[in-house]
């Protein structure tokens, strides 16, 4: 499997992958190849979450979001869990536990998203990066389903792992 290196970002590579077609004919595809990256459900209580209103260059506007990030080299997923809840939510937890993990975009790229649910918040103030622009927010879970099913979360990790906690959680 070759890969042709088009473009070396500061989280992530896009390369040309050497794959082949089902008639067997050589061909390329551009991936991502990304380090993998966590995703955060704060728990205030039983049945308040924080949320994070996250401006996205991407898309031109701000996201509600979960607290989310790229892990750092070598890092490991719960580190960078506690890390990006505290930069971007102001909270630490004292215990962050492991949920699930998936593919968020495999038609582009090879991360992988670990998702943690995070109780026994205490405040501890936001550290952003220099490049965030984020509010933060609480909603109950309630709330939170509401605005999946309108359409004013439109983020998929988020829309994945709120409701994987409405339907799991605390099983
Ligand atoms: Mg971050």
């Amino acid at each position: 499997m070759a890969d042709e290196v088009l473009f070396r970002g500061s989280r992530w590579t896009l390369v040309s992958r050497e794959d082949h077609s089902r008639a067997g004919a050589e061909r390329r595809r551009e991936v991502v190849v990304h380090p993998g990256s966590v995703v955060i459900l704060p728990l205030i209580d039983a049945s308040r979450v924080v949320l994070i209103e996250n401006h996205r260059v991407s898309v031109g506007r701000a996201l509600i979001e979960l607290a989310a990030g790229t892990l750092a080299p070598d890092e490991p997923p719960l580190s960078a869990a506690r890390r990006e809840l505290i930069e971007e939510t102001g909270y630490d937890a004292g215990h962050i536990d492991a949920l699930t993990s998936f593919f968020i975009g495999p038609g582009v790229t090879d991360e992988r998203m670990h998702a943690f649910v995070a109780r026994d918040l205490r405040p501890v103030g936001q550290r952003l990066e220099d490049d965030e622009q984020i509010t933060v927010r609480e909603h109950t879970l309630s709330e939170c389903l509401t605005m999946i099913r309108d359409g004013r979360i439109e983020d998929a990790k988020s829309i994945a792992v709120l409701l994987y906690w409405a339907q799991f959680g605390g099983r």
